[in-house]
């Protein structure tokens, strides 16, 4: 497993490729996702009040605030994208990350709370869409300069009542982490001693550290939901997961580092790459995911790794593997590199990963694809468990393995079942999964919203 390889079977065309995974603007994403509604609407003959109720936003916070950095003061703009909720706000939440990335903007904020109202539609889970961020890149703060920036975002957040254990409620996603969830939790409960403002905080945020409220179970529950999908996939399809399945890993973060990790570890599947922002690497003969873990973790990204060829991530992409997991960017398989996509199964643990346009060259292709609101759900699924959880008696630590056990068989079962209802009404339709599960997203809302507002037919 350890041996170099110089087999990396790449041609020069697709280096020389490389350099360009094509650039999607927030702007061109969010026309993408309003005609992808347009379209399945039509295709499930959706009334029009339900297809303006999906094109449009219950609310678009922008707050600018200023925080300290390097000794000096910068200012910044967090923006939070209330989606819609077909459930009843005020008892059932807008739910949805918190992304820290210079890449944030309010359009691409916007598609990736939609993103949220359709995947929590699927999973059946009591929550709106919601998605929030700051255009900022996280590594280049101190600890200190770093707590500065959320709480101050915290504060103004406040504002609008946000956080809200009924009305929205936050997680991690790129850029942010457990540890960050704890101070806008600590923040939140500052304001409360004085304010009373919040009936329940722990269950204001979820993705906490454990000790501090947290589910344990939360922090590899988004690859490893995606890892549960990818088993019940290859089962409908009359096939297994097995060491000879090989596997390429896009992105090294919560939801990349992990999918790798147990994808040998606890799926028995074999990694022949994984890469962060700054490159990859790939041995066909697999990566041994703990020597690769270790060097990741000194130093800082795969250059220098003994053991198998580097790679660019665009090269990633197009490795010959069985299973494709991007769990980095939005857009990073599109209409340029579809046709070079040589997996079978790409399960998208980014959201958005595959542009609209990319979809139907997969499709035609014969790749079958778990879209992102299907197989990235995990983590939400398992912040429902927190939420839950934290509106109850509080566990003692010797309760812990207990929780982390039910954790698992709580996501194995939610997972499997949104899976199988996406698979179902992909055969009924005759259709891609992607389709189906945005179909079945959409009469599920459509349900919902008819019987909320007593809208006609
Ligand atoms: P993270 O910040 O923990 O990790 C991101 C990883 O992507 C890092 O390894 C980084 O080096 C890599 N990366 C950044 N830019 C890249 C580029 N241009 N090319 C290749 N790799 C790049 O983020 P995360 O929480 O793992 O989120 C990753 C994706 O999964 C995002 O799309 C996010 O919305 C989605 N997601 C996350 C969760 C969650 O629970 N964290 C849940 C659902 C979906």
């Amino acid at each position: 497993m350890n041996t170099p390889v110089s087999t990396v079977a790449l041609s020069n065309k697709n280096r020389q490729k490389d350099a360009a995974i094509a650039v999607v603007s927030p702007q061109a994403m969010f026309d993408a996702r309003l005609r992808e509604i347009d379209r399945i609407g039509v295709a499930i003959g959706a009334p029009d009040w339900l297809i303006d109720e999906l094109k449009r936003f219950k609310n678009i916070i922008k707050r600018s605030f200023r925080v300290r950095k390097n000794g000096g003061f910068e200012l910044l703009t967090v923006i939070r994208v209330q989606h819609q909720n077909p459930n009843s706000t005020g008892k059932d939440p807008f739910k949805g990350g918190i992304r820290f990335h210079p890449g944030v903007t309010e359009e691409l904020l916007r598609v990736l709370a939609m993103d949220m109202t359709f995947k929590c539609a699927l999973a059946n889970l009591p929550f709106g869409g919601a998605k929030g961020g700051i255009a900022i890149d996280p590594s280049q703060y101190s600890t200190l300069d770093l707590r500065d920036v959320v709480e101050q975002m915290t504060m103004e957040l406040l504002k609008d009542r946000i956080p809200h254990p009924d009305i929205d409620v936050p997680a991690p996603d790129m850029g942010t982490n457990a540890e960050m969830m704890y101070w806008i939790e600590n923040k939140v409960a500052e304001m409360n001693q004085y304010f009373s403002l919040i009936p329940n905080v722990p269950a204001a945020v979820t993705g906490k550290p454990v000790e501090e409220g947290g589910m344990p179970g939360r922090e590899d529950a988004t690859a490893r939901g995606l890892l549960i999908q990818l088993d019940e996939l290859l089962k409908l399809s009359g096939m297994q997961i097995s060491p000879k399945r090989t596997t390429a890993v896009q992105g090294f973060g919560n939801v990349g580092g992990w999918a790798a990790r147990l994808a040998e570890s606890t799926f028995g599947l074999t990694i022949s790459a994984v890469s962060d922002k700054n490159g990859g690497i790939y041995n066909a003969n697999g990566v041994d995911m703990a020597a690769a873990d270790r060097w990741h973790k000194e130093h800082g990204s795969f250059a220098g790794y003994p053991h198998a060829d580097h790679i660019t991530n665009a090269e990633l992409l197009t490795l010959p593997v069985d299973i494709l997991i991007p769990a980095a960017l939005e857009n990073q398989i599109t209409a340029e590199n579809a046709n070079d996509i040589k997996a079978l199964i790409v399960a998208e643990g980014a959201n958005e990963g595959i542009t609209a346009e990319a979809h139907p060259i997969l499709r035609a292709n014969g790749i079958s694809v778990i879209p992102g609101i299907v197989a990235n759900a995990g983590g939400v699924v398992v912040s429902f468990l927190e939420w839950s959880r934290n509106r109850g008696p509080r566990p003692h630590k010797t309760e812990h393995a207990q929780l982390l056990a039910e954790a698992h068989v709580e996501l194995d079962t939610i997972m499997r079942d949104t899976l199988r209802g996406v698979w179902v009404a992909s055969q009924e339709c005759g259709c891609s999964l992607p389709d189906a599960a945005q179909r079945r997203a959409m009469e599920i809302i459509w349900k919902k919203l008819k019987r909320k507002h007593s809208y006609p037919d």
